[in-house]
């Protein structure tokens, strides 16, 4: 199924993703700002991960987002989303809310979410 899924939507890895996914988890690089500047950050060696292209050239709209995941929604059984892309998720803190909104309408609470942080949400929204 995974490989059908990836056959299909094999032109979306020729273009900057908002929304990836490996196995049946849904992947979402809603940002590229990030808070802090790691010298081991994947974003210093590579250009994304898993065949997707993560480096975005501009901050995508909300509506872009939830426009690439509308593509994919309806695939497969996906268990996770985990906002974990190129960027610090909560960066983009009205993105972030707005698109667990519409995870939880999609999907009710049969998906679980998950937000990958470096831990300075509170300082960057501040
Ligand atoms: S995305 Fe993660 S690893 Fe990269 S600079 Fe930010 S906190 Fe560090």
């Amino acid at each position: 199924m995974v490989e059908m899924v990836n056959k299909q939507y094999s032109h979306l890895k020729n273009k900057p993703a908002t929304v990836y996914w490996l196995d049946n988890k849904l992947y979402l690089n809603i940002t590229n700002k990030c808070s802090n500047h790691c010298l081991f950050c994947i974003r210093n060696f590579q250009e994304g991960v898993g065949g997707f292209i993560l480096k975005l050239p501009e901050e995508p709209s909300i509506d872009r987002v939830i426009t690439d995941l509308e593509e994919v929604s309806n695939t497969k059984n996906w268990t996770e989303a985990v906002f974990c892309g190129f960027g610090e998720p909560t960066e983009r803190l009205d993105c972030l809310l707005e698109i667990t909104r519409w995870l939880r309408r999609r999907y009710g609470k049969s998906l679980h979410i998950r937000v990958n942080t470096n831990g300075q949400g509170d300082l960057i929204i501040a």
